[in-house]
């Protein structure tokens, strides 16, 4: 294998201050294994889940709210599926109140005494879903972490994974992570690699402590692809391997670049244009998919499992296999049913028989696999239908666990059960409100039967200086004018609220718009989101 060529190389650079890092090149009885290609689809499907989850929860997953509850739920329940023992640590100091926890999962298994620790911060701040700052990192630590899990490889250094809070308001989840950390704790952490917006559409490809050995660990891999990286500059004590840096452990990471414009020697090695790296930066507009590159997320993610193997991973003994679902998410309507494949790879020694379950199904659904046994290396489809009647609406987890004859393996399937079909919409597009002007935002509304109901709720997010300034009126299909806000708040900034009003004259499929008018002089903002559940 080429890279160890490259390692030879690395181990001349080993690290100033805090412990050095010993890179393996082969240990007794243990070869160092191929690193995996991180799946993007799977990634773009973690995302996705982010972009939903801060849809439902007021556009944002800032730390103190419930669109980073969700978030935090969505990775937790994934890795405990998975088998990690997982902690939701919460921050009783230095962080902005009311803020979720970390979440800090383990991987059993490695030398306890050297512990790799790969890290990204969950949150986002308030102005937008964040889907790139950080649901790209998050998202891409996610799906490394599943995969350790589902190759489960003999392991020459243990593995921590961690999900930080309240990075936007100050680092706060990792300084405090690394403040609680006893000096023989902080000395078994041989190297922190943390993953900030790791999928800039106007992206670089940047190393934090480029020259150390970490950084060579991740460098080399850019290298492998013929791709150039640069000293991460711009990220210096701005994101969460701060905390860790302060207490002399070894840091590095990987990054794609923030709100600093891209220049012309750049473009010339990277593509691009000569304007910030990420365009959304702390924006309404970070969203899934349009604000992320599939090309720079991917490479970051082989960058990163690449590390991990190198730093970390060995050869498992005995007969074992993995286990995946593809897709690993999907929602159903009532009285219909959906189907995933799932894929069975032996990755060590010979193949064995499996019989596949599935549990954490919500009532009403039931599970069924074709076939029910097979031969580890083998596939089989997991048919989930939900019943007509009796199938609660919400997005699940199903664990669906490959008991063999000599290894036992899980993965998990995100379900999504859907209430009554076509009935509510959002449109995230912002829509200026010049002053002293009107102007509206529209959703389109189809295939859903009847009426709307008499409590239908408008979800409004309007940034503004004056809210006193404005009247907001939902215009039904037919011209209805139903007034929701009327120069109500004086002086106070945004209408960030749910109107419940009775809809049930009205039909509902057709094009409902918000109308917003600006009564007033001097203040100016626009409308961020709003959704119409009928
Ligand atoms: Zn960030």
């Amino acid at each position: 294998m080429r890279k160890y060529s490259i390692v030879r190389g690395l181990m001349a650079l080993a690290l100033a201050g805090g412990v050095a890092l010993a890179i393996p090149t082969s240990v007794a009885g243990v070869q160092v294994l191929a690193p995996p290609d991180i799946s993007l689809a799977n990634m773009r499907a973690h995302l996705q889940q982010f972009q939903t989850i801060a849809t439902n929860n007021g556009g944002n997953r800032r730390s103190n709210t419930s669109g980073y509850t969700a978030s935090v739920n969505y990775v937790y329940d994934r890795l405990v599926a998975a088998g990690y023992s997982v902690v939701k640590q919460n921050c009783t100091s230095g962080c902005t109140s009311g803020s979720g926890p970390n979440v800090i999962a383990d991987w059993p298994g490695g030398d306890p005494e050297q512990v790799i620790m790969l890290g990204a911060h969950l949150d986002s701040v308030s102005a937008g879903p964040g889907v790139n700052d950080n649901g790209s990192g998050s998202s891409m630590l996610l799906e490394i972490a599943l995969v350790l899990a589902a190759q489960n490889p003999t392991l020459t250094k243990h593995v921590r994974f961690a999900w930080w809070t309240d990075e936007e308001q100050g680092l706060n989840g990792s300084e405090f992570y690394v403040a609680r950390l006893s000096s023989a704790d902080r000395t078994r952490i041989r190297g922190y690699l943390n993953f900030d917006m790791v999928a800039s559409t106007n992206g670089g490809y940047f190393i934090n402590r480029i020259t150390s050995a970490l950084g060579q660990t991740l460098k080399a891999y850019y290298d492998s692809i013929g791709v150039q990286t640069e000293e991460n500059t711009e990220g210096v004590g701005r994101s969460d391997d701060a905390s860790f840096n302060a207490a002399g452990i070894q840091t590095s990471g990987v990054a794609a670049g923030a709100s600093r414009v891209k220049t012309a020697a750049q473009v010339a090695k990277w593509g691009g244009t000569q304007s910030a790296f990420d365009p959304c930066y702390h924006r309404s507009c970070d969203t899934f998919p349009s604000n992320i590159s599939d090309t720079v997320l991917n490479r970051a993610a082989d960058a990163a499992a690449y590390a991990l193997w190198t730093l970390a991973v060995g050869t498992p003994a005995g007969n074992d296999f993995s286990i995946a679902a593809s897709p690993v998410s999907g929602s159903v309507n009532p009285g219909s049913s959906i189907t995933t494949t799932i894929n069975t790879t032996v990755t060590n020694g010979g193949a064995q028989p499996v019989t596949l379950s599935a549990t954490g199904l919500p009532s009403g659904v039931t599970a069924t696999f074709s076939p029910a046994s097979i031969t580890s290396g083998g596939s089989s489809t997991l048919t989930l239908s939900a019943a007509a009647s009796g199938s609660s609406p919400g997005t699940f987890t199903v664990t669906v666990t490959g008991t063999g004859a000599d290894a036992t393996r899980s993965t998990s399937f995100a379900l999504t059960v859907n209430g009554a079909p076509g009935c509510s919409g959002t449109n995230g597009t912002d829509v200026t409100i010049p002053d002293l002007s009107t102007v509206e935002s529209s959703i389109t509304i189809a295939g859903c039967s009847g009426n709307a109901s008499a409590t239908s709720a408008v979800e409004v997010h309007i940034v503004h200086t004056y809210k006193g300034d404005l009247i907001v009126n939902l215009v039904a299909p037919d011209g209805t004018l139903y007034l929701l806000h009327n120069r109500a708040g004086g002086s106070a900034d945004n209408i960030d609220q749910t109107f419940s009003v009775n809809l049930s004259s009205e039909a509902s499929n057709g094009t409902w718009r918000l109308r917003v008018r600006d009564a007033a002089s001097a203040d100016t903002g626009y409308i961020n989101s709003w959704t119409l559940t009928l």
